[in-house]
């Protein structure tokens, strides 16, 4: 009998672990979800409570765990600014003794291990667009730290481990990304853009809205970190969508697909906000055979139906 895979995907019950999960459990896999609920959420995973390949762990990745495992997917850590800003500490805690602790397992049970990390290691990107070997432009003590820092911090001890005890590590730099099952109150720019446009309430653009992202849909970011696991690069590997869009222009975007009479309002700007944000690809191209193939307008589309389904509109 060939033994299954056991994954573990940290974080599982949130918005992109959920999406994987969907695809391990739809590959045949067996997988443990582990997750304490911050920002995740149930319903995310409620399809497979009842498989017998699938298990669901209340767990703070902060405390160590003893499981046996031959994939670790780590991404748990609230990924919006409004979630990981709500308490910081915790945060810097999440990345730092979670990342530890999950290496820890994987040094025990030699799974191969892969972090989620983020475009945010950037900080305010003074090489524009970001390849792999920029090196950053972080404020150790902004209001984003928790999270920047907390991710790099994250990334040295991946790579420590892999230098010091050998272990297979996998380093995902994720950019902004979304789709369905983001939280409607979570407070990212889609998610917030796409529910006030299909309440009818005025679009919300921080500052004057020129500051731009680039935004990956969750089905192609998802293949990306499945083939990431896959393959034999170590380094960080940026998965991203190269198209870049003002906030402006994405505002814009989203109004005219629900109703182009929405108001737009212009409200403060948040602290450390990034100016610009896109990621070159080319790695992951090579690596991976990978790029995103679904486009934006696709995309919201997409998204646009899961939020009209959630608000039952
Ligand atoms: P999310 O907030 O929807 O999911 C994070 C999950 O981690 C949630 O289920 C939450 O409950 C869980 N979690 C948080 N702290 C935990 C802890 N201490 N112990 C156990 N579970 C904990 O966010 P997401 O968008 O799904 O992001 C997943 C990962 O991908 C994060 O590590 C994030 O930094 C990274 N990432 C996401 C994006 C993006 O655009 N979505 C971009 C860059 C990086
Ligand atoms: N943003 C906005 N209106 C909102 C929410 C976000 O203009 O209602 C802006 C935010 O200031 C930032 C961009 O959209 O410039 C992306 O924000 P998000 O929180 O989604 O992600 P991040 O800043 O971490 O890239």
């Amino acid at each position: 009998m060939t033994k299954l895979v056991k994954n573990l995907v940290t974080g599982g019950a949130g918005f992109l672990g959920s999406h994987l999960i969907d695809r391990l459990m739809e590959a045949g896999e067996e997988v443990i979800c582990l997750d304490n609920f911050f920002t995740g959420r149930k319903e995310n995973i409620i399809q497979w409570i009842h498989n017998p390949r699938f298990e669901l762990i209340r767990h703070d990745v902060t405390k160590p765990i003893q499981l046996e495992v031959d994939k670790i997917w780590h991404l748990a850590c609230p990924a919006s600014p409004v979630s990981y800003q709500y308490n910081p500490i915790k945060t810097s805690k999440t990345n730092f003794l979670g990342t530890y602790n999950m290496l820890g397992l994987a040094r025990r049970v030699k799974a191969r291990f892969l972090l989620a990390s983020t475009s945010e290691i950037y900080g305010n990107p003074e090489v524009h667009p970001q390849p792999e070997t920029y090196k950053g432009a972080v404020n150790t003590i902004g209001l984003r730290s928790c999270y920047d820092e907390g991710k790099r911090i994250a990334e040295t001890l991946t790579y420590d481990y892999y230098r010091m005890h050998g272990i297979d590590i996998r380093i995902a730099r994720i950019f902004n990304t979304y789709g369905p099952r983001m939280d409607q109150s979570d407070g990212r720019v889609i998610s917030n853009f796409v529910v006030q446009g299909l309440k009818n309430n005025p679009i919300t653009i921080y500052g004057d809205g020129s500051q731009t992202r680039s935004f990956c849909y969750v089905d192609d970011l998802i293949k990306g970190l499945i083939k990431l696991m896959g393959c034999n690069h170590t380094g960080p590997i940026n998965l991203g969508n190269t198209e870049e869009f003002t906030i402006k222009q994405l505002a814009e975007m989203i109004r005219s697909k629900i109703d182009g009479n929405i108001k737009l309002v212009n409200k403060s700007l948040p602290e450390e906000d990034p100016l610009q944000r896109q990621p070159i690809i080319s790695l992951a191209k090579k690596e991976l055979d990978w790029e995103p193939l679904i486009s934006i307008d696709d995309g919201l589309d997409r998204t646009i139906n899961y939020f009209k389904s959630q608000l039952m509109i």
